[in-house]
């Protein structure tokens, strides 16, 4: 205590809890280093009333309080916005949450959202459960024939999901056809249909979202963008401004918030991102090409890969692929020995999501494959490859192999 009434006389003496609180703190004015500062805040404070009067957090010019904005969430929106090549962005808890903002922020009862049939799961739940009771209806459409989307788009369509390549089955569609007709739909429209692409296999990496024809781009950051696998975020980002205020008013409303140490693991991650992403595209594509080589396998699915959905189609609109491809193992094998092939794995996890340090294989039931034609004896399973050497990761699989044909 005498220490703290030292160092200056002319205040008067504060008690240690106080003092703790009230600590002189000078920020680093002429501190520049290759991390930027992580900011924690709920309340910001204002130094008058004037202050708090004229400052409004839209533009995020000011800053007002904490779930509207810190200066480490405003520096993780900023490049995020760069990496997709949009101008704005908003944060969201988890790429789930994402998605559902963009939903509740342009759907209301009566709307219809057209969703392709091989999305990311949780996508349609969403849809099918808390949209369908607030009377939205969602419909489902092929994303690879753009007549299919073209059939489907109504008057009441007000929102359509793209996503390439498809979850799971990795087909990738023609996204400039298929943009271009909700562009066309749009004519004459005093409510115009928003197309919304869930870019986290892409990750702003392999493609840019807005080149390719959507308005919004939405990424789940818990992927390439923070490459950990320690950390549950996501992103919508907009070239329009007024698509963006649209979303951060309903992203205000909805309370949606990220952490600051959250940001800070994202933040950490983006100067790594073009490497990590290619790399890991590297070391998957071997490990797919080795794979469709592999007795008891009857397909391997994968962009890059001729016989896989819409390889065409990739070829000329990505430069690089996610690290993710599918087997499809032979329609003579036991369901038991699949299980046991996937169990026999060490290297690669048994696991949800991608694009961390660790491989990860998951199996999906035939039953999930539900709506999508799907030909097959067995459900897909599903490789994430890690960062781990390609020929360890090929030796686990060959290892794996040997148990599944018994
Ligand atoms: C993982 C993922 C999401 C959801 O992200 P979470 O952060 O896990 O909620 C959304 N879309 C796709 C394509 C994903 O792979």
């Amino acid at each position: 205590m005498s220490d703290l009434q030292a160092t200056d006389t002319q205040a008067p003496a504060l008690s240690q809890p106080t003092a703790l609180i009230h600590h002189a703190y000078r920020p680093p004015a002429d501190f520049a280093a290759p991390a930027p500062g992580v900011h924690k805040a709920s309340t910001v404070f204002f130094p008058n009333v004037a202050a708090l009067r004229s400052r409004d957090w839209k533009d995020k010019s000011a800053y007002t309080y904490g779930l509207h904005g810190t200066p480490t969430t405003f520096t993780l929106e900023e490049r995020i916005a760069t990496l997709e090549g949009g101008a704005h962005c908003v944060l969201a808890p988890s790429g789930l949450a994402a998605i559902a903002l963009v939903d509740m922020a342009f759907l209301r009862a009566g709307d219809e959202l057209l969703i392709p049939h091989n999305a990311y799961g949780p996508n349609k739940s969403f849809a099918a459960v808390e949209l369908a009771g607030w009377g939205i209806q969602a419909r489902y459409y092929d994303p690879m024939d753009p007549a299919d989307l073209a059939a489907r788009l109504s008057a009441q369509t007000r929102l359509v999901w793209l996503e390439a390549a498809g979850s799971v089955t990795l087909e990738f569609p023609d996204l400039p056809a298929l943009t271009s007709l909700v562009r066309a739909a749009n004519q004459g429209r005093t409510r115009p249909i928003v197309s919304v692409l869930d870019n986290t296999w892409g990750a702003g990496v392999a493609f840019c979202g807005f080149e390719l024809g959507a308005d919004i781009v939405m990424q789940a950051l818990t992927k390439y963008p923070s490459g950990g696998g320690d950390v549950l975020m996501g992103s919508v980002v907009t070239r329009d401004p007024a698509l963006h205020r649209e979303l951060l008013l309903t992203h205000m409303r909805l309370g949606l918030g990220v952490g600051a140490n959250d940001a800070e693991l994202v933040l950490r991650g983006l100067p790594s991102i073009a490497l990590r992403y290619a790399a890991q595209d590297a070391a998957a594509r071997e490990l797919a090409g080795w794979m469709q080589s592999q007795p008891g396998v009857k397909q391997v699915l994968h962009p890059a890969l001729p016989g896989s959905a819409g390889h065409e189609t990739w070829r000329r609109d990505a430069s690089g692929a996610a690290s993710l491809f599918t087997v499809v193992f032979d329609d003579s094998l036991s369901p038991e020995r699949v299980v046991a092939f996937c169990d026999a794995l060490k290297l690669f996890r048994l696991g949800y999501s991608w694009a961390g340090p660790v491989s990860l294989c998951m199996p999906y039931e035939r039953a999930d494959m539900r709506g999508r034609d799907w030909q097959h004896a067995h459900g897909p399973v599903r490789f994430a490859v890690g960062l781990e050497a390609v020929a360890d990761l090929r030796a686990d699989l060959a290892q794996a192999l040997e148990v599944l044909r018994g």
